[in-house]
């Protein structure tokens, strides 16, 4: 009798039938892949990407020196330094980054009373060589200046479950 099975479904093709019909369903389904980097996924507004430092409307940088984020890393991957500037106002002369420390842990940025340091949505900075992820002060701000947007919106997002 398995035999006659057997040779049934052989002959009949069955398992081909089956096999084209399995992918037929799929073909006309929504894709679970993407065509990266040309598309990509949706991100949350608390994800823990590249770190940029922003600036008030005005283009005065936000950040007041204070170094809590410096204090409050982890992986003491932040190195600031900061002189009071001629109208009073206290500013950083250096803030620099060690991405190859940081964790993403986003403590930085919980502390920071300004707003000031933030971890944008950026995810593609992969680099060939370790110094150029060693971030000082222009190229967080450059990436402020680039995300601003997005980090605003985001941060907008996230302010009603603060
Ligand atoms: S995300 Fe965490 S580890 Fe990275 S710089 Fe900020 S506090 Fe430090
Ligand atoms: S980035 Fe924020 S927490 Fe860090 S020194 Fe500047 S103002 Fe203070």
């Amino acid at each position: 009798m398995a035999f006659i099975d057997r040779t049934a479904r052989s002959l009949l093709l069955g398992e081909l039938l089956a096999g084209l019909g399995l992918t037929l369903r799929y073909f006309f389904k929504q894709k679970a892949t993407i065509n990266y980097p040309y598309e990509k996924g949706p991100i949350s507004p608390r994800f823990k990407g590249e770190h940029a430092l922003r600036r008030y409307p005005n283009g005065e940088e936000r950040c007041i020196a204070c170094k809590l984020c410096e204090a409050i890393c982890p992986a003491q991957a932040i190195t600031i330094e900061a002189e009071p500037r001629s109208d009073g106002s206290r500013r950083t002369t250096r803030y620099d980054i060690d991405m190859t420390k940081c964790i993403y842990c986003g403590l930085c940025e919980e502390a920071c009373p300004v707003d000031a340091i933030v971890e944008g949505p950026n995810f593609e900075f992969a680099t060939e060589t370790r110094e150029e992820l060693l971030y000082n002060k222009d190229k967080l701000l450059a990436n402020g200046d680039r995300w601003e947007p997005e980090i605003a919106r985001r941060l907008e997002l996230d302010a009603p479950y603060r």
